[in-house]
């Protein structure tokens, strides 16, 4: 069998939205899953359009999603000598026509059309006149005027266009440019592509681009046309929805793999599966499973997904992912071992990475400053006594492991017949300044003997000095 070749051409107008981004992601996980290649492509023959910026967006965005390319990328702009030798191959053949209606012609054209109740069209003028080139002039398709196109679309099923809804659409410009349609198909022969998915907005363009890999001999390539993406209300995503570029995502605090995971889920399914892992949807990826109905964006969903690729990636593997978010926590720190040890504490508890960071940042501190409201109401006197023991018990502990830590915390419950929960979040508050942590057995295993106890009298001076205020 003939390998599978699909391609990725965005036009560089902007960042990677969620729906190019899918649109990409679908390809590379095609191409992945059948050992074939994936191909980039820029789009950028829109000079007033495309920009570096946006070149290197996308870039950016792909290979924070792990999307790599087999071959490209590729500058459609700089292709226009192949563009314009196929044109120039279809003029020869008597597919294509030099065309010197002026724009008023065109108008009344247009205009005389819509009178009798039809579409604004050309009206082939120019066809039989066997023109040369000449300044001024353009170059069109001659389109068949009776007749169908059939796109047989892998995902939307069998769609039958009329020839006569087409006129002879222009494939070159009088400036001498190509035009898009020409540009795709004469690029999507060229690379040997075999298989096109991409967004259903685009399946108006897909006849024309049809007739011309017909006129110039090409075999079609396999088209499957994926429903938008849209929002809650069904219209279609745009920032009132919340952001709508990848990358906003890695700055939130999403994993790459949380991301693809949710993306490949806004269109394709197996079975009632949500979680998947990179390698699982290489393995497991097909054309027939993508839906058609269109993806519904659905932020929470995303945020769930993230949690579950938090809690499932070994502690080692986020390090790297965390590690900017410290820094905006003010934290730097290279120190592995301690990450490894301090990851678990919070995994089960972090929607995403900024929310790690934030609920580490205790662990770093020189010294603990209490929330107010957290001291005002757990470090009162009451627990001044079972605190002061606790911490002279700890003191005389050798090792903090966590039979012995346990051991402790009973004697001191036994001893001031207080329960855990009561002498529980004083600790906390002591150790982590706040109420919301991981748990204390588990805090003080990380933090090792020496903060712990640091910690501990500072909290007991503190409740001292409140209860000789009185
Ligand atoms: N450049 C087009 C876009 O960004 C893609 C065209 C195609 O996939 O054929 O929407």
């Amino acid at each position: 069998m003939q390998s599978i070749v699909t391609r990725f051409p965005p036009s560089p107008s902007g960042y990677l939205h969620l729906g190019g981004a899918r649109t990409a992601l679908f390809n590379w996980l095609y191409a992945r899953h059948t050992k074939g290649r994936f191909v980039l492509r820029f789009e950028d023959t829109d000079v007033a359009r495309s920009t570096q910026a946006s070149i290197d967006a996308i870039y950016e965005a792909l290979e924070w999603l792990g999307i790599d390319w087999d071959e490209g990328p590729y500058f459609q702009s700089q292709r226009a000598d192949l563009h314009n030798e196929h044109i120039d191959r279809l003029i020869a053949g008597d597919q294509a026509y030099h065309c010197t209606c002026s724009p008023e012609q065109i108008d009344a054209m247009r205009t005389k059309a819509m009178a009798a109740g039809d579409k604004p069209r050309y009206d082939g003028t120019c066809r039989a006149k066997g023109l040369g080139p000449q300044p001024g002039a353009v170059v069109r398709f001659k389109a068949p005027a009776t007749g169908i196109t059939i796109l047989d679309d892998t995902i939307k099923g069998r769609i039958v266009f009329q020839n006569a809804e087409l006129d002879d659409f222009i494939i070159r410009r009088s400036d001498g440019t190509p035009t898009y349609n020409l540009a795709v198909v004469v690029d999507d022969i060229t690379m040997g592509i075999n298989t096109v998915i991409r967004g259903d907005d685009h399946v108006n363009n897909t006849p024309k681009q049809i007739l011309l890999f017909q006129a110039l001999d090409a075999p079609l390539p396999t088209f499957g046309h994926v429903p938008m993406v849209l929002g809650a209300d069904r219209s279609r995503l745009s920032k009132r929805h919340g952001a709508t570029s990848v990358t906003a995502y890695r700055d939130m605090g999403y994993l790459p793999d949380a991301m693809i995971n949710f993306l490949v889920r806004l269109g394709w399914s197996h079975g009632d599966q949500e979680f998947f892992t990179r390698e699982e949807l290489i393995e497991k990826f097909s054309l027939e499973n993508i839906g058609r109905s269109a993806g519904i964006f659905n932020p929470e969903k995303l945020q769930a997904i993230n949690a579950d690729h938090i809690k499932a990636t070994p502690p080692a593997h986020l390090i790297s992912h965390l590690q900017p978010f410290l820094k905006t926590q003010g934290v730097e720190t290279h120190d592995e071992t301690l990450l490894c040890k301090i990851i678990p504490t919070l995994n089960t508890r972090s929607k995403t990475l900024a929310d790690m960071a934030e609920g580490a940042h205790f662990y770093f501190r020189e010294t603990i400053e209490f929330d107010e409201k957290a001291a005002k109401k757990f470090l009162r006197p009451v627990s001044l006594e079972p605190m002061r023991l606790l911490t002279e018990k700890l003191t005389q502990l050798k090792e903090f492991t966590e039979a012995g830590l346990e051991d402790v915390f009973k004697q001191v419950m036994d001893q001031t017949e207080i329960k855990l929960g009561k002498i529980a979040q004083p600790v906390r508050v002591a150790l982590t300044g706040g109420t919301v942590s991981p748990g204390i057995f588990e805090i003080i295993a990380v933090l090792g003997r020496e903060t712990t106890l640091r910690r501990l009298q500072k909290a007991v001076a503190y409740i001292q000095k409140r209860a000789d205020a009185g």
